[in-house]
């Protein structure tokens, strides 16, 4: 179900409903006090971020946003909210102009942001398993160089520009996207071997960065050098169609990213994908890991 602005606007509508949201998630409503270890509530001191144990011989104190992304900033609660809000809602993401717009922060404030938030949404718990789709896709570099292929291990001329993008797409689950210096069995196959469960099913085309793989996977090939894109369950449209989303991403709200900034984005749109049918669950699961 889509997560409405109105309805968050009624849930989130002020930071001390954010704050006291934060406390719920990091110690539920009836924590167990450090101070005094009696189950005991906590009472907000009015104008600071601060909750003290309402046991009056121990006023133990506890600091909800302490150690988060949200601690060492002038940027209020609700503006914080509200652009994990945007950058969880839209289609494609926001780009840091946007935000700035909509919080009339700073462009610096406003593309830190949106990195932090970012960088929440990188690494899923747990390794991949079940059917696992793998490929790479090529951001970036010399429009000229386009339609060459530029699988490498061999450097040719002209071709390392563009920036290798390798994905491993669970069917029904989440995505994990690493960017490579160069695209070899040697960079590929740690990935792979860090990041899907051995005996996994997965799928890959007949690229020979992948050979070896059998030894720990069923391994499915499909050989697009012989004009093959499928047999049954067994192809990789589903990444290639996560590819495009990426590169839409890319290039509709970004226009262009640097190498640097491209693992934040392809993590950002892995997670966006991976949740596009949650909701306000997405928006939830990144508030949760803001206090992991
Ligand atoms: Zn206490």
């Amino acid at each position: 179900m889509k997560y409405t602005i109105n309805q968050f606007r009624k849930d989130y509508p002020n930071d001390d409903v954010c704050l006291d949201a934060i406390f719920a998630m990091r110690w539920g409503k009836q924590p167990c006090c450090p101070g005094c270890s009696q189950q005991t509530t906590f009472k907000r001191i009015p104008g600071r971020r601060c909750y003290q144990c309402s046991d009056k011989d121990c006023q133990y104190q506890l600091y909800p946003t302490a150690g988060t992304v949200f601690e060492k900033t002038r940027t209020s609660l609700v503006d914080w909210f509200y652009a994990i809000y945007l950058m969880t809602s839209t289609r494609n993401g926001v780009a840091a102009k946007e935000l700035q717009r909509q919080l009339g922060v700073t462009y610096k404030c406003a593309h830190r942001m949106g990195h932090q938030i970012r960088k929440l949404m990188g690494s899923p718990d747990g390794l991949l398993t079940g059917v696992v789709e793998i490929d790479e896709v090529y951001i970036g570099g010399d429009r000229k160089n386009k339609s060459k292929s530029i699988r490498s291990g061999s450097k040719i001329k002209g071709y390392m520009e563009k920036t290798p993008v390798l994905t491993l797409l669970q069917r029904d689950g989440n995505i994990i996207s690493k960017v490579l210096d160069v695209s070899t069995g040697d960079t590929i196959r740690p990935v792979v071997l860090d990041n899907v469960a051995p005996g996994s099913q997965i799928i890959t085309d007949g690229f020979k960065a992948y050979m070896t793989l059998e030894k720990t996977y069923k391994h499915e090939i499909i050989n697009h050098a012989i004009d093959e894109w499928g047999r049954g369950i067994f192809h990789t449209n589903t990444v290639e169609g996560f590819f495009s989303h990426l590169k839409r991403t890319i290039k509709g709200t970004h226009i262009s990213v640097s190498r640097q900034h491209l693992q934040k984005y392809a993590d950002e749109c892995a997670f966006r994908y991976t949740h596009r049918h949650e909701g306000q669950l997405m928006f939830h699961t990144i508030l949760g890991r803001v206090v992991r």
